[in-house]
């Protein structure tokens, strides 16, 4: 068994489509997962490899999403138990203002793409 080949699921949302596109099959194979090459507009390109790379760097916006929402969630926390002790409230706001960097930092990577 070949477990680097196309799954059923990416035949039928990745190949079949594809093929009813009008994109020409190549007789070739993707050497790094086994799929057949496919041409289009000239250009040779494995429909696998792209939708898995896709899939990858969809998964990785999702985790940002959850450490953005974590971060949220203490901000939150912190904003909603400010200590009466001005020293202490110095380190908490200040610890609430690098949550506040880290959020800004996540949002600027997620619209770098
Ligand atoms: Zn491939």
């Amino acid at each position: 068994m070949n477990v680097k080949g196309p799954t059923d699921e990416e035949i039928r949302n990745v190949i079949t489509p594809l093929m009813l596109s009008g994109a020409k099959m190549l007789d070739r194979h993707c050497p790094v997962c086994g799929s057949p090459l496919f041409e289009k507009d000239g250009k040779v390109f494995c429909p696998v490899c792209e939708y898995r790379a896709k899939n990858k760097r969809d998964s990785i916006a999702d985790r940002n999403v959850d450490v953005e929402a974590a971060l949220w969630a203490k901000l939150a926390e912190l904003a909603s138990a400010l200590p009466s002790d001005v020293n202490a409230l110095e380190k908490h706001l200040s610890a609430m203002e690098k949550i506040i960097e880290l959020i800004l930092k996540y949002r600027a990577l997620e619209g770098g793409e």
